[in-house]
């Protein structure tokens, strides 16, 4: 009786809540559930000014990490490296400090003056985020989706000459179900394709400008993007457009390569720093069954985001300050819990996800700390906005996540994964080790993404509430199950 008031009052003055022993699977033990505007604050300081947008080597980023690091610290939960909470990996980093984007048009007649259109960042254009320096004016050639796979009997760059000039192009490939053509469609190797044949910078036509971090400066290369109504304009005087030239490129699976009339002026001014570090974050509660306790349960999210450019911060408040947030949420309640989870639980943010997941490479590679082996990996990539959650599953983790989502009612759609893609997140670098893996999102509409626009403001508390409840309940269920079986 006494037992049972002390339970009962430590529910009134915590916030803990008694799980139900008698589900399968439950931790069977009093909780302390994340509390959402706990979450939301979190996000909102990460997604705040000083830090800059989080640019995996910008001083932003790292200060960030310092304050994660130091809340871990507060938080009373253990560091994951020999060195603390930071992992350090090299992680060059560009600013764009200036741009300024000018089409020449030909005249409706052959007499007519070019016309000149300016074109606007954000709105009509951005530069790459690792674009160089520099200053052309050139010709421009369309290329398709950029790909140059002869082994493959297929070439964007067959009977067109893009030496001196800039490359438009879609990002693609002709045959989404065809695996040969992934690792065409990165970015590196398209950027690397045109920069070989001669191209003064590849521009992409994206529906909208979002800032791209995923690719490394090359000198003397100046890559883009081009909204498809400034492509439009461009288009036309071949009397077509960018959705009618997609549309034909994915029907007939052949390169539609030609010329482009008129000519673009791209000037950039950008910062290159080499030599700067990114860094992973990571803190882990110790396993306390003693059989179990070197299998460990990971917690992950990318911390990064796309920095500051042109003027404008990319607060990357939902992706990924959300996300982040909900990891770090997660870190503080069950650093809280009277009873430790079974297993061990490791909370990591990841550094350069945006730029080609290299942060959860490098987690990876390192494993186990000290563990054994991962028992399982949750990944979470957006989580404030939209009213439920989608879910990537390995078909072993699937009877926990429907245990998990019984108690909050989230997830609208799932589905397993089977292979990982040019547009995986940071589960990748475990499913391929064979580690199973759940990836976590909130249904959005994820609005203004790598936008300046993706700010605090578009944040809903309850949402974060409940995304962290579910990845409590999956990890919770991990961390304590009997029943997960690590790949060997
Ligand atoms: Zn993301």
């Amino acid at each position: 009786m006494r037992c049972c008031l002390i339970a009962v009052l430590l529910i009134a003055l915590a916030g803990l809540t008694p799980a139900d022993d008698d589900e399968p699977g439950a931790p069977g033990r009093l909780i302390v559930a994340p509390n959402p505007i706990s979450a939301y604050s979190i996000c909102k300081i990460l997604a705040g000014p000083e830090y800059a947008g989080r640019l995996t080597g910008h001083p932003g980023y790292t200060a960030a990490a310092r304050w994660a690091a130091d809340q871990f610290r507060l938080w009373g939960l253990e560091p994951a490296f020999p060195g603390g909470y930071l992992q350090p990996f090299p992680a060059p980093h560009t600013v764009l400090e200036a741009a300024e984007a000018v089409l020449y048009l030909p005249g409706a007649t052959p007499e007519a003056p070019e016309r000149e259109v300016r074109l606007e960042p954000n709105k009509d254009y951005l530069p790459l985020s690792f674009s160089d320096s520099g200053d052309h004016t050139a010709g421009m050639v369309f290329a398709g989706w950029g790909i140059a796979a002869p082994e493959l009997g297929y070439d964007d760059y067959a009977g067109i000459d893009p030496k001196g000039k800039f490359v438009l192009c879609f990002r693609g490939t002709p045959d989404p179900a065809d695996d040969r053509f992934t690792d065409h469609d990165q970015h590196r190797t398209r950027l690397r394709t045109a920069r070989e044949r001669g191209a003064l910078g590849l521009v992409y036509i994206y529906e909208q400008p979002q800032m791209n971090t995923n690719g490394d400066w090359l000198a003397g290369f100046t890559p883009a993007e081009i909204s498809y109504a400034v492509a439009d304009k461009i288009l036309a005087a071949r009397s077509t457009t960018a959705k009618d030239l997609r549309d034909d490129l994915r029907r007939y699976r052949r390169p539609l390569s030609f010329d482009l009339p008129g000519r673009l002026r791209l000037r950039v001014v950008s910062r290159h720093v080499p030599d700067s570090q990114g860094y992973n974050i990571a803190a882990f509660i110790p396993g306390a069954d003693p059989a179990l306790r070197d299998e460990c349960v990971i917690v992950g999210a990318h911390f990064d985001g796309c920095g500051p450019h042109l003027g404008f911060i990319y607060p990357g408040a939902n992706d990924n300050a959300s996300g982040s947030a909900v990891v770090m949420e997660l870190a503080r309640t069950m650093s809280l819990w009277p009873n430790k989870p079974r297993r061990t639980v490791i909370f990591v943010l990841f550094g350069a996800e945006e730029t080609g997941l290299q942060g959860s490479h490098t987690f990876a590679a390192g494993l186990p700390y000290g563990m054994r082996q991962a028992a399982a990996m949750i990944n979470i990539d957006m989580a404030g906005a939209g009213d439920g959650a989608w879910c990537g599953y390995s078909a072993a983790l699937l009877p926990v996540v429907e245990a998990a989502d019984a108690e909050v009612g989230l997830i609208r759609n799932k589905r397993a994964i089977t292979r990982v893609g040019v547009r995986s997140s940071d589960f990748a670098p475990f499913f391929q080790l064979g580690i199973p893996c759940v990836s976590l999102s909130s249904t959005g509409p994820h609005l203004a993404y790598h936008e300046p626009g993706d700010t605090i403001y578009r944040i809903n508390p309850e949402i974060l509430g409940a995304m962290a409840r579910l990845t409590g309940g999956i990890a919770a269920r991990l961390a304590d199950g009997d029943a997960v079986q690590p790949v060997p």
